[in-house]
This record gives structure tokens, sequence and C-alpha cells, in this order.
């Protein structure tokens, strides 16, 4: 068979069987395989790498795009500098996701603009880099979600979207007073999670606030007791990045000259 007829072969084969980035290369590869004396074995391992980085970049989006997340930002994005309360080295041991194979949670605490929300969607990033599924969900999103699916008596079956992936971002907790139902349904979802499946909260409110917050000072207990039991609270104190922007950009500097 001539050689372009093998070729052709190779690459309906490589397509029949899903190896769509194969059948792209595998004529350049044999080019390049005949210029460099490659072996048969390097020429294989090539194309090999370049199918699994091509899976792995399409699993990457897939999963992304599953978990939720309102935007992408990483750790990299992130000026450890500016946030001197931060402890770099905390937060990259984080990222290496112990916490979450151990089931425990991570509770980033500190006033809005901090960088709260920056640091659990790098978290979740990076875990979705380590094929651990996430999702991302603001609180107020969450009461609302599972209020419906209590009035619509489905709670048990859609508190399973949140129950089921390994790690749980749910953002802005605090920011809204909840009522007796949203407060016992997110508690049912914390003690389902208890144990198996790991956390990440932001919140603006410190833990004393939270009975007010959950209207039930028992209840508020009872899930700090669940939540916090194998946790790592982080306590931003610092200035708002936001302000910093505008600060740079001269937003604030030239309504203040305007207020004199
Ligand atoms: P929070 O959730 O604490 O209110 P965000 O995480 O939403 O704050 O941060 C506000 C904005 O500022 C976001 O665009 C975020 O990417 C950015 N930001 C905050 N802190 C930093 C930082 N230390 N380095 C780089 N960007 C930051
Ligand atoms: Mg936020």
């Amino acid at each position: 068979m001539s050689e372009h007829l093998t070729l052709v072969q190779v690459e309906e084969s490589l397509l029949e069987l899903g190896l769509k980035r194969s059948a792209d290369l595998v004529a350049a590869s044999a080019e390049w395989a005949t210029a460099n004396n490659a072996t048969y074995l390097d020429f294989l391992a090539r194309l090999l790498e370049a199918e699994k980085e091509e899976r792995y970049n399409r699993y990457l989006q897939t999963r992304l795009k599953l978990a939720h997340f309102p935007y992408q930002k990483t750790l990299a994005d992130f000026e450890f500098g500016f946030q001197p309360s931060i402890d770099e080295r905390q937060i990259r041991e984080l990222s290496q996701m112990a916490f979450v194979h151990d089931g425990s949670n991570v509770i980033l605490l500190g006033p809005p603009g901090v960088g709260k929300t920056h640091l659990a969607i790098s978290l979740g990033m990076e875990a979705i880099r380590q094929r651990i599924s996430v999702y991302f969900v603001s609180m107020q999103a969450l009461v609302s979600d599972l209020r419906k699916a209590y009035n619509e008596n489905r709670l048990d079956r859609r508190l399973r979207v949140y129950t089921k992936p390994k790690l749980l971002i749910c953002d802005e907790v605090g920011y809204l007073p909840l009522d007796a139902v949203d407060a016992a349904n997110f508690f049912r979802l914390v003690s389902e999670r208890y144990e198996h499946g790991a956390m990440i909260i932001t919140s603006n409110t410190s833990y004393a606030n939270w009975g007010h917050l959950f209207g039930d000072q028992v209840l508020a207990t009872a899930l700090l007791d669940r939540l916090l039991h194998h946790a790592t609270t982080i306590n931003i104190r610092g200035n708002s990045y936001r302000m910093r922007e505008k600060l740079r950009t001269g937003v604030v500097h030239v309504v203040s000259e305007t207020d004199k």
C-alpha cells in the first residue's frame, strides 16, 4: 500500500477511535520522526502526549463551566503584597487540596473587597486542575434555590446538586439574614456535607454574629459546630482592593477634590 493510503487509513482509524488530536497530528509527527531519526516509541509517545494534553484541556473547559464560577481568577493573579494579613504560605498549602481529601472546610472572613471571592475561586480552579469536582454558588442563590425546591416538595433531590461535588464554594454568607426555613435548609446542607465533602465559605460576618444571621442561636451554634470541627479560618483584615484601584485611577482623588 502506498504511504499516502496508509496515512489516510491511520487517520481514519484514529478518528474512529475518538483520537481526534492524534488524527490531526499523525502526518506531521511521522515527518518529524523521519527528519529526526526518532524511534517508533518516540513517535508514539509524542502523539499520545498531544492527545492527553488535548483531553485534559477539554476536561478543564467542561469542569470550569460546570463549576459556575462568576469569573475566573487564579492565585497567580492575587497580589499577596497588598494584603499582609493573609499568610501566602497557608494559601499555597491549601492549594495542595489536602483539606478537600480530608472533607474539611475553609472559611474566609473579612470586609468587602479584600479578596475573599477571588481566593475562593482560585482555590476552586486549582481543585479542578487536580480533578476535584467543584460547584460555586452564592448564599443568596443557594437559599432561594433550596426554598423553591422545599416549596415544591423536592428538597431532597435538589440538595444533591450541592452535596455531590467534592468541593462546594458558598460565597457571601451573612449579607442577608435568613428566615427559619432558609436557615434550616442551609443547616441541612451543612449537616449532609459534614465530614464527607469540603466547603469554602466566604463571609463578612464574624462568628459572634451568626446567631443573629440565622435568627436562632441554637441553630447557629450547631451549624458552627459542624462547620468549624475540621476547618481553617482565614481572617482577612485590610483595605479593599477595589478602593486601591479607584485610588490608582484617581476616581477617589477627584471626588475628594470636588467635595472641598
Ligand atoms: P471580596 O469577595 O472580599 O468582597 P473580591 O474577591 O471580590 O472581594 O475582590 C474584589 C476585586 O478585587 C476582585 O476583582 C478581585 O480579583 C480583586 N482583588 C482583591 N484582592 C486582590 C489582591 N490582593 N490582588 C489582586 N486582586 C485582588
Ligand atoms: Mg465577595
